[in-house]
């Protein structure tokens, strides 16, 4: 280990797909950007959670952990939409708009952010809101942050400026300490999430010009942050980390989901009268949850139950199971096995190939270790591969291991991540992937937009983010890393500032 750094500082633009980032970085359109590269440790596969969603994947980053099982006190958030059968009525929760400052209070004790990782001394968060143990945010509270986004978002007229007041902010916390901190203490650790990307690659699409321009606007962003740490003199002692939370993909067609709840009899849950069949977010990945026992919501429904299951307007009752690949485009569905721990289980994957044959295939898991069988069919294709095959061999592997055998194929690291989510008692009944085929844009019972750009798939371009990690003077040894995770970036932070992450870390530190 070199010199320390002073002051680190993490800026996660929100949907930058690894791909889109390496061509205009190769293409010289990033300089500062580059600047910090060419100094420092860089990965064009820098594997992000699955499911590629705004959440997990950006506490996942805060954290340097996943949001798996957490006994004792609840549960990290498992995902944007989930159902939270612990509250009193029962009732889904997101994280759109404002509901974007609840995750602070909803990733649980056992898991610590980077701020709660490196102790004493201040730190400043701007617009990420999973951020417990910071000394100070931007926006303050729910009425500041309203506001704000009504400012920047709704009514201007070119809401990218959002992106300059986040700097501008950013940059004066370190010129001016004293207006926000008890002391004139400069931030050890900071970090600035810059939204927009995201609205505009959903709404226009990662090939439309005004996304393009708002991810080339990032790089003056970066360039006057980079000319105010050295006007302060305080450049050669701060690293920078420039990331994303998830890439994205354009589907092949959205469509309305509505019409087929409809034909089933389902209703849907409602958060007034606390009854329903079910609730249910999906994009190309789609999240199902049903009632347990007499449609009791505060229980998960048993295997058995799924599959003779009353809708309220039907006569009939219907296997859920089966009736997900009645879905159009649905080609996964994953479920938890019967009597399944946090410790030891099963998630079970049904895959239907192109021949429209249904096969099965399992991850079971025991500790932080999982194996990956088929029956018939690889339904990952990994078997194809000469480095994946060797890991499909019938035994337990750990998170790195999936990693170093799977990070360059479509499904990296899939069967860990699988388990993570799953062994969640947040997480879903049923959770079904189109594969970026169809995208529903269907949130709670109703489609809400017919947008074909999203993310939250296992293939490559939504699991792979950009990663540079430079700044600094002889604290970092120049390097490209051919793979690495995103909850690798928190651990490798708290290192170069001479801490020890936390135990729930599970990313390991870049700099060996
Ligand atoms: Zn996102």
């Amino acid at each position: 280990m070199g010199k320390l750094a002073k002051h680190v500082i993490l800026l996660i633009a929100d949907d930058v797909s690894s791909r889109f980032f390496r061509k205009i970085y190769d293409e010289g359109k990033l300089p500062n950007i580059k600047s910090l590269g060419d100094s420092g440790i860089v990965s064009d596969k820098c594997v992000t959670t699955y499911p590629s969603i705004t959440l997990p994947t950006q506490p996942n980053i805060m954290t340097g952990a996943y949001s798996g099982y957490y006994p004792k006190s609840g549960s990290g958030i498992p995902v944007y939409h989930w159902f939270d059968r612990d509250s009193n009525p029962p009732q889904y929760r997101h994280y759109s708009n404002l509901n974007a400052l609840r995750q602070t209070h909803e990733i649980e004790g056992n898991v610590k952010t980077l701020f709660e990782q490196i102790g004493e001394g201040n730190s400043y968060s701007l617009v990420q809101y999973c951020s417990r143990g910071v000394t100070k945010i931007f926006p303050p509270n729910k009425f500041i942050a309203a506001i704000f986004f009504l400012l920047f978002v709704l009514l201007a007229k070119k809401p990218e400026n959002s992106h300059k007041v986040v700097t501008k902010q950013l940059i004066n916390v370190f010129k001016y300490p004293k207006l926000f901190f008890r002391n004139s203490q400069r931030p050890i650790a900071s970090t600035a999430y810059y939204f927009l990307t995201d609205t505009l690659m959903h709404d226009h699409g990662f090939d439309s010009d005004r996304y393009i321009q708002s991810v080339l606007d990032l790089d003056d962003e970066v360039g006057k942050l980079i000319t105010a740490l050295k006007q302060l003199g305080i450049y050669d002692d701060t690293i920078i980390v420039f990331t994303s939370d998830h890439g994205n993909y354009k589907a092949d067609q959205a469509k309305d989901l509505a019409p087929f709840i409809k034909s089933k009899g389902l209703i849907p849950y409602s958060k007034k009268t606390g009854t329903g069949d079910f609730d249910c977010s999906f994009g190309s990945v789609g999240f199902f949850n049903f009632p347990g026992t007499n449609k009791n919501w505060k229980v998960h429904p048993t295997l058995e139950e799924m599959k003779h299951f009353k809708p309220t307007d039907s006569d009939l009752k219907i296997n859920l199971l089966d009736m997900m690949f009645e879905i159009e485009g649905v080609k996964f569905i994953y479920y938890r096995a019967e009597n399944n721990t946090p410790d030891k289980g099963t998630i079970k994957i049904r895959f239907k190939n192109e021949d429209d044959k249904i096969h099965t295939a399992q991850v079971e898991y025991m500790g932080e270790t999982t194996k990956y069988s088929f029956e018939d069919v690889d339904v990952y294709g990994y078997s194809k591969d000469p480095r994946a095959s060797r890991i499909v061999d019938g035994n337990f592997h750990t998170i790195e291991e999936w990693l170093d055998h799977t990070y360059h194929l479509d499904f990296p690291m899939m069967p860990d991540q699988l388990v993570r989510y799953f062994i969640n008692p947040r997480s879903c009944d049923i959770m079904v992937s189109t594969v970026a085929t169809v995208c529903y844009n269907y949130e709670h019972g109703k489609t809400i937009n017919t947008h074909v750009y999203s993310h939250d798939v296992g293939l490559r371009d939504s699991m792979y983010v950009p990663l540079v990690i430079g700044g600094g003077q002889g604290i970092l040894t120049p390097k490209t890393l051919e793979y690495c995770k995103t909850t690798d970036i928190v651990p490798t932070l708290v290192e170069l500032l001479g801490k020890k992450p936390h135990q729930s870390v599970r990313g390991k530190s870049l700099l060996d």
